[in-house]
């Protein structure tokens, strides 16, 4: 069971050393207790407490990572039923089926796929990143596919119930990390034996959630951990049943056997890309941890792409832009100068008008905790002394030889500190819509 802030407190040294970059033991205790950060950050801990802390600081729902380094998949690690209890914290893996019977074109455009739908959005790279390579039977095909696979930038499952041959595709791949699916219950032994060897994680599947539970514990016992959860329900009702089962034994009952990451598969529940794409949008919601597609476009997995960035961002954090200068169309030293705060959707929405705008400028975006520029005047973060310190620091008046600052329309209260903080400086009241920063900035030149 999770442990409180103040109980993990009374683990730790409570010397505030600082060493863990947290002031205290008693920030450091609440922000584990959060979630937020690692044990391993406090170099003191006896090996006692930390071992009492690691089994209680552990999520009811494993973190298992897939694939290596940039094209890393986290899945699990879960600790709420609802979002707005918490956050979210490993979005689910989407990725795309490939099989052993669909010739080079069609395997290099799969694979190109997950490459090719990449979006930008909040400063957020989005995309899907996983290739799933089923065997159906024809070896040799199977194992071009996974070499071929082995240079990709994704992450891979290899499906396979033939434990010899995925062995073989296992020792294509094992520098890669892949999620092994999958282990049954006549073939169990063989493919936990094959994990443990190769140190990979390893897929369950059983028919529900009951023969599941069975073989979890069966490989747990044989001392493997990385575990990802299938109950192979093709009904969307039936799996949807199940993953909130699965999710509400892990976190509610502390029921360790079903306390994995799931895998789900649209892709074998309908025929209809359109009804495949609300089925996986439904998943990404309740609670897969990976879902495979039976093909990847643009128009589907983009606002699949779109749902899983909504779901898993963290709703106390807004979103932030990195505090700094930010160059737009080429700007020179007589170009305008624009401050506003770090609120990534502010930042994109700005950057984007004076972008269209065409007109060279400078952005200067000032942390303010990612609220936006009403929200954190009124807080105090973007009021004029505190602008006029930024700007002083922020170099600005290395790039312009003129002193004239625009200020978003919002904060036109804050002219008269920031006239006073900002010796030499013109301040200008910028509109009050980004909307209608094309125009202002058109009349300024
Ligand atoms: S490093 Fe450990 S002992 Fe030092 S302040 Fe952090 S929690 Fe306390």
């Amino acid at each position: 069971m999770a442990l409180t802030g103040i109980q993990i407190l009374k683990l730790l040294p409570k010397t505030n050393c600082g060493e863990c970059k947290f002031p205290t033991c008693l920030a450091f205790a609440m922000a584990l207790a959060a979630g937020k950060t690692e044990l391993d950050l406090c170099p003191h801990v006896s090996d006692a407490a930390k071992s009492e802390l690691s089994d209680a600081s552990a999520p009811p729902i494993r973190q298992v990572s897939i694939g290596v380094d940039d094209y890393a998949v986290r899945i699990g690690g879960e600790t709420v039923l609802f979002r707005h209890e918490k956050t979210f914290f490993n979005k689910p893996g989407i990725g795309v089926l490939i099989t052993d019977a669909m010739d080079d074109g069609e395997v290099d455009r799969r694979l190109s796929a997950l490459e090719y739908f990449q979006y930008e959005r909040v400063g957020v790279t989005m995309k899907p990143e996983i290739a799933a390579i089923r065997f159906t039977g024809n070896k040799d095909r199977f194992l071009a596919i996974a070499k071929n696979a082995q240079t990709r930038p994704c992450s891979v499952v290899l499906m396979c119930d033939d434990a010899a041959v995925m062995k073989e595709a296992v020792e294509v791949l094992k520098d890669r990390k892949p999620l092994i699916y999958a282990a049954r219950p006549d073939n169990y032994e063989a493919f936990g034996a094959l994990a443990k060897e190769y140190s990979l994680p390893l897929s369950v599947a059983g028919n529900g959630f009951d023969e599941v539970a069975s073989l979890t514990e069966k490989l747990t016992a044989m001392g493997l951990k990385d575990l990802v959860i299938d109950t192979t329900k093709r009904q969307v009702r039936d799996a949807f049943i199940d993953q909130v089962a699965i999710r509400r034994a892990a976190l509610m009952g502390k029921f360790k056997p079903l306390g994995f990451p799931t895998i789900t598969f649209p892709c074998e529940m309908t025929s209809d890309p359109m009804k495949e794409i609300v089925i996986a949008s439904l998943f990404v919601a309740k609670y897969a941890g990976i879902i495979i597609l039976s093909d990847i476009s643009g128009e589907t997995v983009f606002p699949l792409l779109l749902q899983r960035l909504n779901i898993y961002t963290d709703p106390q954090r807004p979103m932030t832009t990195k505090e700094g200068i930010y160059p737009i169309n080429n700007p020179d030293e007589n170009s305008p100068v624009i401050v506003t705060c770090n609120f990534s959707l502010t930042y994109f929405i700005v950057s984007g008008e004076i972008e269209n705008s065409r007109v060279p400028s400078w952005l200067c975006i000032m942390d303010t905790e990612g609220l936006s520029v009403m929200t954190a005047w009124a807080a105090g973060k973007f009021v004029g002394d505190l602008v006029g310190s930024f700007i002083k620091k922020s170099g600005i008046e290395n790039n312009v030889k003129h002193r004239n600052l625009i200020i978003p329309g919002y904060a036109a209260a804050i002219l008269g500190d920031l006239e006073e903080e900002l010796q030499g400086w013109k301040v200008l009241i910028g509109p009050r819509e980004a909307a209608h920063l094309p125009a202002y900035l058109k009349n300024l030149s």
